[in-house]
């Protein structure tokens, strides 16, 4: 508290990230970022960049990596127009939290899904409800009847990893035209089989906006970057919100870096299929190890032992230079989050884990 701060800063609840130790030789499996740094083309799009050519400004409207992005998803006949970026999902989330989900009736999102939903409702004034997981903690669309003024879930969700179908998200659609629908999908290149990403819907729907980011599936945690794709018209609720804040909101550098991210398509799927592959591997280790493991749609999987306290692992974990995520939080205090990294990391994971569940 602080008799210089405004008044609503004196009741925020800041989001806590997770931890960026600066200790070396740390397996670092706490925040979902890529194991594999991002694609040689990215890197020297960025030296390219890193010129005299920094003096000037850059392009407030993004128009390369717009353009860009929009050429990736043009199978699913998206254009610029559907494109909106910002600096980090985080903030195009808060866009989209002021410019289409502040309204007269609450906003609904889960119980149990990304952390900064409610801060940025206290932050931004919009009042909320949260709906209850089922106890597998699947989302139920049906639960989501109450009158609202937009709904907001990450698919795959976060912290279970678990996913909706398109089918599902489009009875959700079908059953509120009236409200924005935003579909935070900052893990959906990491799915499998019948989920994929929403953005197949947006020409249906005018009333869906999807977000993703280039920090977990793109390898560029550290560039700070985001996007949404949605209707032209909420994209343009977007733009406007964000020329009345901060219109430069990418740097020159960050552009380039997630434009040439975009365009290398063979990296980013050589990398994803990975970390899939080896989500499978440390699955059924885990499995082998008496923990029960959620169907993981993500890089990172979110498992309980079967007698083991998940806090006793957790710092046994990091006594071992093994940090992983752990929620102290009713109905996920059971649970560790697990990052996909490495297959050597993993396999240090699962020794130190071993140890761990002998030791008496
Ligand atoms: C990581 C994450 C984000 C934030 O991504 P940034 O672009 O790094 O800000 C948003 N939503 C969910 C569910 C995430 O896990």
């Amino acid at each position: 508290m602080s008799r210089y701060w405004s008044s609503i800063v004196n009741k925020l609840t800041p989001y806590t990230p997770g931890e960026q130790p600066q200790i070396d030789n740390l397996i670092k499996l706490n925040t979902n970022e890529n194991p594999y740094g991002p694609s040689p083309n990215v890197t020297a799009a960025i030296a390219q960049a890193n010129s005299d050519s920094l003096r000037k400004y850059p392009d407030p409207n993004a128009t390369v990596l717009k353009q860009a992005i929009a050429n990736y998803y043009s199978h699913f006949g998206i254009n610029e127009k559907n494109v909106f970026v910002g600096n980090s999902s985080d903030e195009v989330l808060g866009h989209a939290f002021r410019a289409l989900l502040k309204q007269d009736k609450p906003l609904l999102f889960p119980d149990i899904t990304y952390s900064f939903y409610p801060v940025y409702c206290d932050l931004f004034e919009i009042q909320y409800a949260q709906v209850p997981l089922r106890d597998d903690f699947s989302i139920n669309i049906d639960d989501f009847s109450p009158e609202n003024g937009g709904i907001i879930f990450a698919n795959p969700n976060a912290p279970t990893g678990l996913a909706l179908s398109l089918g599902e998200i489009r009875r959700l659609l079908d059953a509120h035209t009236d409200s924005v629908v935003v579909v935070d999908e900052a893990y959906i290149d990491f799915a499998d089989g019948d989920i994929s990403t929403a953005i197949e819907l947006v020409n249906e729907y005018p009333n869906l906006l999807v977000t993703q980011t280039v920090s977990k599936s793109r390898n560029l945690a550290g560039l700070r970057v985001g996007l949404a794709v949605g209707n032209a018209e909420l994209i343009d609720g977007l733009e406007r919100i964000k020329n009345s804040f901060h219109p430069y909101a990418l740097d020159s550098l960050a552009l380039a870096g997630a434009t040439a991210a975009f365009e290398d398509t063979d990296y980013f799927e050589r990398c994803c299929q990975k970390v899939k592959q080896t989500r499978a591997h440390f699955t059924s280790e885990l499995t082998k190890l008496g923990f029960t493991v959620l169907a993981s749609s993500t890089n990172f999987v979110f498992a309980k032992h079967q007698s083991a306290s998940a806090k006793v692992l957790f710092e046994g974990l990091r006594e071992n230079k093994v940090i992983v995520r752990y929620f102290d939080k009713p109905r996920l205090n059971e649970y560790l989050r697990i990052s996909i990294g490495t297959d050597q990391e993993m396999t240090q994971c699962t020794q130190v884990l071993a140890t761990l569940l002998e030791a008496p």
